[in-house]
């Protein structure tokens, strides 16, 4: 499933593509709601905001598209009269003059008031979102203190959208990697600079990821490996997908587990349970 970086980057095309656009057309594939396209034909984009994984597409008339990709959605944005190569379904397209933004596959999609928006079942649970620039280590450093979240394996907690919005599989593996903490570790077992790595961590391993095209690894080496022609998949990672390949720095190599029906893969040596 994409995460909060690759939401983000998706959300920066839409915007490029269409926003302030007068738009000529929307449609949506699904009968219920068929009633809203000519209410957002004749409004504009204003912005595209992204809640975590879902997102949230501004019109001027005060409406919003809510929609969420889960694992199959996939924005597309092409020129006009353009389809991409795709074998999904067609779900939502926004079209203007020259270009056209176009939703396929995806299951959750919703037009919501202003008010809508505010009582959102899942916009509503979300927490702090790593790509704001209103979320802080501060306020995450008192989310991994807070009474809820405190006594819960990091491996799950990283996932939970209501503690934090934005994170899935690779990053909260990579995010345990670069603190080097076990993922089943809890907050209340850490120690304060533990603490105070892990909240800065929380935000700075997803910025650079959606910076730098996915990138959580090194920033420079991983450019140096591409250089010498290693794919941007083999060199963007510490440790995700890397099973049976020597840690970075320690080499020893990496194990995959399973923690919350998904795969999770870290560095014994350098993730040790006893740290
Ligand atoms: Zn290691």
């Amino acid at each position: 499933m994409p995460e909060g970086p690759e939401i983000r980057r998706a959300a920066d095309s839409i915007e490029a593509a269409i926003r302030g656009k007068e738009i000529t057309g929307v449609e949506f594939t699904r009968p219920h709601l068929k009633q809203w396209q000519h209410p957002l034909t004749v409004s504009k984009v204003i912005s595209v905001e992204t809640r975590g994984k879902a997102m949230l597409t501004r019109f001027s008339n005060s409406l919003n598209l809510y929609t969420h990709n889960q694992l199959y959605g996939r924005w597309y944005c092409v020129d006009a009269g353009k389809t991409p190569d795709t074998r999904r379904q067609l779900r939502v397209a926004i079209h203007t003059h020259d270009r056209s933004a176009l939703l396929y596959s995806a299951s959750e999609i919703a037009v919501l008031t202003e008010s809508e928006v505010g009582i959102h079942p899942f916009l509503s649970r979300l927490g702090p979102d790593v790509l704001s620039g209103q979320t802080t280590a501060e306020i995450l450093l008192q989310q991994l203190m807070d009474e809820s979240f405190r006594r819960r394996q990091l491996a799950t907690l990283l996932t939970n959208q209501a503690f934090i919005a934005g994170i899935g599989n690779y990053l909260r593996c990579e995010i345990l990697f670069v603190c080097r903490l076990h993922p089943c570790m809890k907050p209340i077992q850490l120690a304060q600079p533990q603490l105070a790595l892990l909240s800065e961590s929380l935000l700075d391993v997803p910025r650079q990821s959606y910076k730098s095209g996915g990138i959580t690894h090194h920033l420079a080496t991983a450019k140096k490996m591409m250089q010498h022609g290693t794919t941007l998949e083999d060199a963007r990672f510490w440790v995700f997908r890397r099973e049976g390949k020597p840690c970075y720095q320690c080499g020893t190599r990496i194990i995959r587990t399973n923690s919350g029906g998904q795969s999770c893969y870290l560095c014994p040596q350098c993730q040790s349970e006893m740290r």
